[in-house]
C-alpha cells in the first residue's frame, strides 16, 4: 500500500527522512482495524511519544501516545524539588494504559503501544456511556483497564465486580473496570487541570480516579501515611500530579506492589528482562530507608522480597521437571464467537504465543475462555538446565 510519508511528515512537523527511515527500521508499523488504516510509533521519535498513532483517513488524525510517568525513589526531597506549591494525591491503578478516542463518529480504545484493541473496544462501549466524545471529539479520555478478566495485567480489583449472566443456578461476575485518570488533547496532548477534568467527568457520569488528597509540596508525612494504607490494603501505589498538569506526573509504588511484580518476574524468570528486577528491588531499598526501618521492619521485608523471588522461581523449575508448561492464564468473556476470533486473531498479529485452556459458551450465549500465554523462553531453557544444558 501506498504511504503518503511527505503528508504524515507535514502533519507531525517530522522530517519525511525521518519517518521513511523509521518504517525501514519499523518503528513505525502499519496496521489494519476492521477497514481502518492507521500507523502507530513503536519507539519515542523525537517530539512524537511512544505509542503515537495516526490514521490514514481524509484528516489524518492522530493519537500522541501516552506520555511516561518518571518515578520517585524518595519522596522527600522529591516531591519539593520538583513540584510548584501543592500535589495533588491520585492512586495508581495496576492494570493497563487505554486512550479512548472518536476517530470518524467511530470510538476507539487504544493501547500503549499505539494499536486499537479490539477486546478493549467492546468492553469500553459496554461499560461507558460515550457522550462526551460526542460533545468533544479533539480529546482523549486516558484511563486504565482495570480487574481480573482482561488479556494484559489481570489482578482483581473489588470494586469492578460485574455480573454478566445470571439464573436460577449461575451468577457469572466478570471483574473489569474502567478509570479515567487523564483528559487530554489527542493531538496536542494537553491535559485539562485536575479540578476541571473531574468536573467534566462527573457531569457525563464517567468512572475516574479520584484524589486522595490535595497537599503542599512539603507535607510528605501525610503522602507517606497514603502510601503506607495502600500498602496494607495491597494496592499499587500513588501518581502525583500539579493541579494545573504544569509539569509532568511522578509516580511511586508500595512494597505489595514490588513484591507481586517480583513474583511475576522470577515465575516466568527467563522471558522478564533483568532490569524489570532491578528495578524493582532497587525500590525496595530506597524505601525502606525512606521509611526508617528498623531492626524487625528490615527483616520483614528481607524476608517478604526473599519469598517473592525464590517461591515463585523454584514453583516453575517444579512444574518444567513434572513436564507442565508454564503459562500466565486469562479468563476472559466475549459476548460472540465473532469478537472472540477477532481478539485471538489480533493477539497472532501481535506475535503473542498462547495456548487455550478451556473454552466454554455460557447460556446467554456469551463464551468465556480460558487463555495461557506461553513464556517460551522459561520453559525451554530450564527444560535444557533441567536435562544438564549448561549456563
Ligand atoms: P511508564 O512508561 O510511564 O514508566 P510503565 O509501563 O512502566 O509506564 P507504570 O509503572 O504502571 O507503567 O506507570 C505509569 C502508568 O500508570 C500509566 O501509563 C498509567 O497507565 C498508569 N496509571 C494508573 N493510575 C494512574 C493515575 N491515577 N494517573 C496516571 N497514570 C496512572
Ligand atoms: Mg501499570
Amino acid at each position: 500500500m501506498h504511504i503518503n510519508t511527505s503528508e504524515i511528515s507535514k502533519k507531525l512537523n517530522l522530517e519525511e527522512e525521518i519517518i521513511k527511515n523509521a518504517f525501514e527500521k519499523r518503528v513505525i508499523s502499519l496496521n489494519k482495524y476492521k477497514n481502518r488504516k492507521y500507523i502507530a510509533f513503536k519507539k519515542k521519535l523525537r517530539h512524537i511519544e511512544r505509542g503515537t498513532t495516526l490514521f490514514l483517513n481524509d484528516g489524518m488524525d492522530v493519537v500522541m501516545g501516552y506520555p511516561k510517568i518518571r518515578r520517585a525513589l524518595v519522596l522527600d526531597p522529591t516531591l519539593k524539588k520538583y513540584f510548584i506549591d501543592r500535589v495533588v494525591v491520585e492512586e495508581k491503578l495496576n492494570g493497563y494504559n487505554i486512550r479512548i478516542v472518536n476517530i470518524d463518529n467511530e470510538i476507539l480504545a487504544i493501547t500503549r503501544g499505539g494499536r486499537i484493541c479490539p477486546f478493549t473496544t467492546k468492553k469500553v462501549l459496554k461499560l461507558l456511556n460515550m457522550d462526551i466524545l460526542k460533545d468533544y471529539p479533539d480529546i482523549m479520555l486516558c484511563g486504565e483497564m482495570v480487574g481480573l478478566n482482561n488479556p494484559y495485567v489481570p489482578n482483581y480489583y473489588s470494586e469492578v465486580d460485574n455480573t454478566t449472566y445470571k439464573d436460577e443456578y449461575n451468577i457469572i461476575t466478570e471483574n473489569l473496570g474502567f478509570y479515567i485518570f487523564d483528559v487530554r488533547n489527542r493531538e496536542t496532548n494537553m491535559s485539562l487541570p485536575i479540578e476541571e477534568k473531574n468536573r467534566l467527568l462527573e457531569k457525563y457520569n464517567i468512572p475516574h480516579v479520584k484524589p486522595l488528597g490535595i497537599f503542599k509540596k512539603e507535607d510528605v508525612v501525610e503522602i507517606k501515611n497514603i502510601v503506607m494504607k495502600l500498602n496494607s490494603e495491597k494496592r499499587e501505589g500513588i501518581v502525583l500530579k500539579d493541579p494545573n498538569m504544569l509539569v509532568d506526573p511522578i509516580k511511586y509504588t508500595t512494597h505489595y506492589t514490588q513484591y507481586s511484580d517480583l513474583s511475576v518476574a522470577f515465575k516466568y524468570l527467563f522471558d522478564l528482562g533483568i532490569d524489570f528486577m532491578f528495578s524493582r528491588l532497587v525500590r525496595e531499598g530506597y524505601q525502606s530507608f525512606e521509611f526508617k526501618e528498623g531492626e524487625k521492619e528490615l527483616e520483614k521485608r528481607a524476608m517478604s522480597i526473599g519469598k517473592a523471588i525464590i517461591y515463585s522461581m523454584v514453583e516453575s523449575i517444579k512444574m518444567v521437571s513434572r513436564g507442565e508448561l508454564i503459562t500466565e492464564d486469562f479468563e476472559l468473556y466475549f459476548d460472540s464467537e465473532g469478537d472472540m476470533d477477532e481478539f485471538l486473531n489480533y493477539l497472532k498479529e501481535l506475535h503473542i504465543t498462547y495456548v487455550i485452556k478451556k473454552r466454554e459458551v455460557l447460556k446467554n450465549g456469551a463464551y468465556r475462555i480460558e487463555i495461557g500465554r506461553v513464556y517460551s523462553s522459561t520453559n525451554d531453557k530450564i527444560k535444557g538446565h533441567l536435562k544438564g544444558s549448561l549456563w
